[in-house]
């Protein structure tokens, strides 16, 4: 892997733009895991009767508004997880000017944590919540310290956490700075996601500059058409940079 790193190391350098494209692996590492992974799926179908694509959806949300919040409280928030090699890594890369942008499917913050200032978010974060009927604006903290559907208070509305469920548009403003960003970036480094899921893959057809670079711990479609290929751990690959 030395070569690799070195590699890697070489493209940041002579990179004047340099994107970050990262997936729930990224977040693995500080111990969040992939609901969308086979574990994931199994624990789901087992402890809730669904699957993450239906425990998660817009449906369940207005239907089965009990068992969506169950499942989003005790999967999707981790209130002790801290930012790992990764996120710390690449936000030393931004304070040093030789990263402009986290693009992230991640919803827990840890980019932020770690002191990383641009980050876009594609689906959203735990950390904003909103009231459904007057518009509110609430914290993770609000919603943890309330019953299990958390209610506004200054209208009684449902609180709900402002990230895309499954049946939900992507926001637009987010998705086009997110491909303003891989459409402008020299060097797109892409981590700790396989890129099945949606937009991941598509995004990436945006991408016209120099260098690709996968890292991820299995082989991925895109592997074919990047420049540098590192199968390793996200933490241990940019924690060594
Ligand atoms: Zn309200």
């Amino acid at each position: 892997m030395n070569r690799q790193i070195k590699q890697l190391n070489h493209y940041i350098k002579i990179s004047n733009n340099t994107v970050f494209f990262g997936g729930a692996g990224v977040s693995t590492e500080s111990g969040i895991p992939d609901f969308r992974s086979e574990n994931g799926l199994f624990k789901a179908k087992q402890v809730y009767g669904f699957s993450p694509e239906e425990l998660l959806s817009r449906t369940f949300f207005v239907h089965e508004q009990e068992l969506f919040f169950r499942y989003y409280r005790e999967n999707l928030i981790a209130l002790n997880a801290k930012p790992n090699a990764a996120h710390i890594a690449l936000a030393k890369l931004e304070q040093t000017g030789k990263l402009q942008a986290v693009i992230t499917q991640n919803v827990d913050g840890l980019h932020q944590a770690a002191g990383s200032k641009n980050v876009i978010e594609l689906h959203g974060s735990n950390h904003r919540q909103y009231c459904t009927k007057c518009k509110a604006r609430y914290s993770l903290e609000y919603i943890l310290a309330r019953e299990i559907i958390p209610k506004c208070a200054k209208c009684g509305g449902v609180v709900r956490p402002d990230i895309v469920l499954y049946e939900e548009q992507l926001n637009s403003a987010v998705t086009n700075s997110a491909i303003h960003a891989i459409s402008k970036a020299e060097l797109l480094i892409v981590g700790g996601t396989s890129l099945s899921v949606y937009p991941a893959a598509g995004m990436l057809r945006h991408f016209s500059g120099g260098a690709l670079v996968m890292i991820n711990k299995s082989e991925t479609e895109a592997d074919t058409s990047a420049q540098l290929v590192i199968h390793g751990a996200i933490g241990e690959v940019l924690g060594r940079l």
